[in-house]
C-alpha cells in the first residue's frame, strides 16, 4: 500500500487525494525517516511543518 492510500490525505494542507490523483512522496525526518505524501504542488517544507506533519502521523 502505498503512503498515499494510507493517508488518503495531503501531508500539508490535509485535504483529501483525488482517485488517481498524483501525489509526490516527502521525507520527513522523525527519530528514523517517514515517507508521507502530499500533493505534487505541496511540501512539507519548512521544517515546522515537516514536524507537524510527523507529528500527525505518529498521534
Ligand atoms: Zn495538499
Amino acid at each position: 500500500m502505498s503512503a498515499a492510500e494510507r493517508q488518503r490525505t495531503c501531508a500539508v494542507c490535509g485535504g483529501p487525494f483525488e482517485s488517481g490523483e498524483r501525489t509526490d512522496l516527502e521525507a520527513v525526518m522523525d527519530g528514523g525517516v517517514l515517507y508521507v505524501a502530499v500533493h505534487p504542488c505541496h511540501s512539507t517544507y519548512p521544517p515546522r511543518r515537516e514536524t507537524e506533519a510527523a507529528r500527525r502521523l505518529t498521534a
